[in-house]
């Protein structure tokens, strides 16, 4: 079979209320364009009705491909599954909720075409709708990922994006484990251009981005870019130790005056100072051990659970229960 020219990555994670619209929205534009495309949906392990719906949706649109994980692996891994299994000329990636408006997809083609070029970055010119919080946690996460991986960082550039396939294939070879593609892909270097967009609200349903998966997106763009964070630790250790230095010539000095009464005050702040320090320091290299660990084991990222362009329901019609008795087998 020949690829398509485009495929359209989207990670989905309990979606249902938003998918109807997606579909009705992505299909007539796919349609028209009057090029190859497969869409390829990765169900992320949801709990609610989005498997099902998309199987029932593929029915009727042989264009969508369904790829289900068995587990909810995150998005960034849900994206990993959805470019490992693509087949495009080009690979689109796109959030399910409508918040990037699919038809600027059409035009990153076009762009990259136009221009040879191999990335093409969807760049948020406006987030307004946005809420307050996430405008500034994100304004932050972009300065400190500026700095510690390079300027190359566009800004408000999220995970709206179109890859070449000698894109997908050098993001394909790296063996990592917790990918932060917006910050992989610029390192790779490839030629790249940018279309700007405005950022809509969620179509329908809620964010599946709570903080704490902010937090863990965070940690995972640092520790995967930098080993600053340890280097941190040497250095308040080393002026530590310095400062401590200075405070045991002094107390010996107050103690050869005699002058050694008070200042349980600045025992105790020292010790706690101290204490933290240590603690950080540990904490640091804990996180730095654990991702060695984790890449150690090599566990697979996602494991698919079915990939609807692997079973092509020839004469039997299929049925809910193809999920289960499909090949599992692991991403790696
Ligand atoms: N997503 C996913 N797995 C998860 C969490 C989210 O595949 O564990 C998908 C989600 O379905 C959506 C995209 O990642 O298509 C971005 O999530 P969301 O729109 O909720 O994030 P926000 O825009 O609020 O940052
Ligand atoms: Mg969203």
């Amino acid at each position: 079979m020949n690829p398509p020219l485009l495929s359209v990555v989207i990670p989905m994670y309990n979606e249902q209320e938003v998918l109807p619209l997606l579909i009705e929205r992505l299909r007539p534009l796919l349609d028209g364009a009057g090029v190859a495309y497969e869409v390829v949906a990765v169900d992320d392990g949801s709990a609610d009705a989005t498997g099902a719906m998309l199987i029932q949706a593929a029915r009727q649109w042989p264009g969508l491909r369904v790829v289900r994980l068995r587990r909810n692996s995150g998005h960034q891994a849900a994206l990993t599954a959805g470019l490992h299994r693509s087949r495009g000329r080009y690979v689109a990636s796109i959030d399910a909720d409508l918040q990037d408006p699919p038809e600027k997809i059409l035009e990153m083609l076009a762009l990259a075409r136009a221009k040879d070029l191999d990335i093409v970055y969807g760049v948020r010119d406006d987030r307004s709708t946005d809420t307050f919080f996430k405008r500034q946690t994100a304004q932050l996460y972009y300065r400190v990922m500026r700095r510690l991986v390079g300027k190359k960082i566009p800004h408000n550039a999220g995970d709206f994006r179109l890859l070449s396939r000698a894109a997908v294939d050098a993001l394909k070879a790296m063996p990592e484990h917790q990918p932060v593609y917006r910050l992989l892909v610029p390192w790779l270097g490839f030629p790249s251009g940018e279309v700007a967009y405005r950022r809509d609200v969620r179509a329908a349903g809620s964010t599946k981005y709570p903080l704490s998966k902010m937090i863990k997106l965070a940690i995972d763009s640092v520790t995967n870019f930098s080993a600053a964070p340890l280097r941190l630790a040497t250095w308040s250790g080393l002026l530590s130790f310095l400062a401590c230095l200075g405070l045991g010539v002094y107390s010996i000095v107050q103690h050869s005056r005699g002058d050694t009464v008070s200042g349980w005050t600045s025992l105790f702040t020292a010790v706690l100072f101290i204490g933290a320090l240590q603690l950080l320091c540990l904490g640091l290299l804990g996180e730095y051990l654990g991702r060695l660990y984790a890449e150690v084991k090599g566990r697979p990222m996602y494991i698919i659970g079915y990939d609807s362009a692997m079973h092509v329901p020839a004469q039997e019609p299929a049925d809910e229960a193809d999920g289960d008795r499909l090949t599992e087998a692991a991403a790696r």
